[in-house]
């Protein structure tokens, strides 16, 4: 899938709306459609790249600078007793949106909905 097709691009174009929780010049984070739990959020790099074997090093390191500045604002806004950080790659791992994805899903202890 090139960019032009990608639902996450779209997001980061503005083509797409969504209920943005952090964007630097590299990184967009956006609460997940599916809301899994309360504040599930999706971090993605502005640039297309499909899947971990994909992700440069600029990207990544990109990436997971913002991951600790939205995890701690997700726990000061939703107040989560934990969380977790999880990403899919490949169809058969349930990666259903092919541009690189981590999924930040604050828990709320048993019955939140994960796990
Ligand atoms: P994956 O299954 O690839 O790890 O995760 C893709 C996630 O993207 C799913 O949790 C799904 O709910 C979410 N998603 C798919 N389309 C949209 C969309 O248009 N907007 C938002 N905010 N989330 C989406
Ligand atoms: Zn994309």
């Amino acid at each position: 899938m090139t960019g032009s097709d990608c639902i996450f691009c779209k997001i980061v174009h503005g083509d797409i709306p969504s209920a943005k929780v952090y964007e630097d010049d590299k990184v967009l984070a956006f609460l997940d459609l599916s809301q899994v739990t309360k504040g599930h959020t999706l971090v993605i790099p502005k640039k297309h790249e499909e899947n971990v074997y994909e992700l440069s090093h600029d990207t990544s390191s990109n990436l997971f600078q913002a991951v600790p500045k939205i995890a701690r604002a997700l726990k000061a806004t939703y107040g989560p007793v934990g969380m977790n950080i999880l990403n899919n790659n490949g169809e058969e791992a349930g990666q259903s949106v092919f541009h690189y994805h981590l999924h930040l899903l604050p828990r709320y202890g048993k019955g939140d909905g994960f796990g």
